[in-house]
């Protein structure tokens, strides 16, 4: 069997070295071996070969947040069905949270899933530990101890760090490990709703979460940042105000980053009241049509929000005040969501259906396709990558992960095909355009969609 991968012909676009350029890519021995623009590579006899004619070749897209649900919740998902979805998004590094049972607190908790994902998965699979003893607020774990056995960030997901002076001696201890807290940011008191407070929680009578329970805690995150030094980034930003508030952090070089996920960036709270005709998935090419009211696969946390906040979210990834997209991946079963909307799990599935949803703003021209790919890899990369192994890059030496897409291919959602165990999204039956065809994760093809029935 070759040990080498040929990718021909395809516009490789690498921000991490600023390529954008038809050429050819070759992965030998699970790394990049060599990049040439205008093509021409040659390979060893026998190499494989991937015809990236008329494709897209890019870093194997890094996701800072997903839910794995693995150790504790495996019937909604677990990291094997979940990696395999990665490999489908061309997702070749996971990040996974910690609200899982028990929670990511321990050492041997993080050993068990990096022993998993090297068994059972497909793509890497990075821990990120609780901030707190069970995620319970009260006492910091052992960070030291979780950041050696393998923990690439801190997180008490699901929730916030709502007690500030936890928060400002996490961050001060994190300093010395030079790992960032990525925070949940959610003031608990004001977050009271289940879905975002405006004229259409009104409408449907269905209790509101206003933006303000996002902005203030962003607001003291970054103050926290400030006085100790600390990085702090903020997970799933979906607020106008919290965009400014780090666009102002940035301008004062504070150590504060932030993540938008894809459902952040193109559905709006009218999908809630099944108004997706009124808005439309920005990512749809035909539109489902009207949807039901109070489909439960529109709650999610933070909420869908209305359409000046998804603007300006959609303007901070352009700017790069957000500097990657996460997905939030959040499987749940059907029995999670088969309820009333007040009653339903929080959550969205989202890995197969990342890479469709977010080129809608390329295709609409809100953001370049080399400024989108730079917020898939080198951007998330920079934040977590910190023993330098190279993620999220094409340069020669770095790890062999590759995602090829087709950005003009049209699919329809059927959530019921998904790898994922999670069925729960919205976009079920709408049409996307942009679809993976090929990954490559560590010199080894994991999907492959240009073989129908030998799908990974
Ligand atoms: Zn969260």
């Amino acid at each position: 069997m070759s040990n080498s991968i040929l990718i021909r012909g395809g516009r490789i676009i690498d921000p991490s070295q600023g390529m954008d350029a038809t050429g050819d890519l070759l992965i030998r021995d699970g790394v990049v071996a060599a990049l040439k623009a205008g093509g021409g590579l040659p390979a060893p006899a026998g190499t494989p070969v991937v015809d990236a004619r008329g494709l897209i070749v890019t870093p194997g897209f890094v996701d800072l947040h997903a839910h794995l649900r693995q150790p504790g919740f495996e019937e909604k998902e677990n990291i094997a069905t979940g990696t395999r979805a990665a490999a489908r998004g061309g997702f070749t590094t996971l990040c996974c949270m910690p609200n899982t049972e028990p929670a990511i607190d321990s050492r041997a908790t993080i050993e068990f899933i990096l022993a998993t994902a090297k068994s059972a998965g497909l793509v890497r699979v990075w821990p990120i530990a609780a901030v707190t003893v069970g995620r319970q607020g009260k006492q910091l774990t052992e960070m030291a101890e979780l950041a050696a056995a393998g923990a690439v960030a801190f997180s008490d997901d699901g929730s916030p760090v709502a007690d500030a002076r936890l928060m400002r001696s996490a961050l001060a201890y994190c300093t010395r490990l030079g790992l960032p807290i990525s925070d949940h940011c959610e003031d608990p008191v004001l977050a009271r709703g289940v879905m975002h407070e405006g004229g259409v929680s009104s409408r449907l009578g269905l209790p509101g979460s206003p933006a303000a329970a996002e902005d203030v805690m962003v607001a003291r995150d970054i103050m926290l940042a400030e006085v100790t030094g600390g990085r702090v980034h903020i997970a799933h930003l979906s607020t106008a105000g919290a965009v400014d508030l780090v666009r102002q952090a940035k301008a004062k070089r504070l150590p504060v980053t932030a993540e938008a996920a894809p459902h952040h960036l193109t559905l709006t709270d009218e999908w809630v009241a099944g108004g997706q005709h009124l808005t439309g998935h920005a990512g749809s090419v035909v539109h489902a049509g009207c949807g039901p009211a109070y489909d439960t696969n529109c709650k999610v946390n933070p909420p869908l929000r209305s359409k000046e906040h998804v603007e300006a979210v959609i303007e901070g990834l352009r700017e790069g005040v957000i500097d990657a997209i996460a997905t939030d991946h959040a499987p749940h079963t059907v029995t999670d969501k088969l309820c009333e909307f007040e009653n339903a799990a929080y959550g969205i599935t989202g890995l197969e259906t990342a890479l469709g949803s977010v080129l809608s703003l390329v295709h609409q021209s809100r953001i370049s396709l080399p400024a989108l790919v730079d917020r898939l890899t080198w951007g998330p990369a920079k934040i977590i990558d910190h023993a330098k192994i190279g993620i999220g890059t094409l340069r020669p030496g770095a790890p062999g992960d590759v995602a090829v897409f087709d950005p003009d291919a049209e699919w329809q959602v059927d959530a019921q095909a998904f790898a994922s165990k999670g069925k729960n999204t919205p976009l079920h039956g709408e049409r996307l355009r942009g679809a993976i065809v090929v990954t490559v994760f560590a010199g080894t093809l994991v999907h492959d969609a240009r073989s129908k029935g030998k799908r990974s």
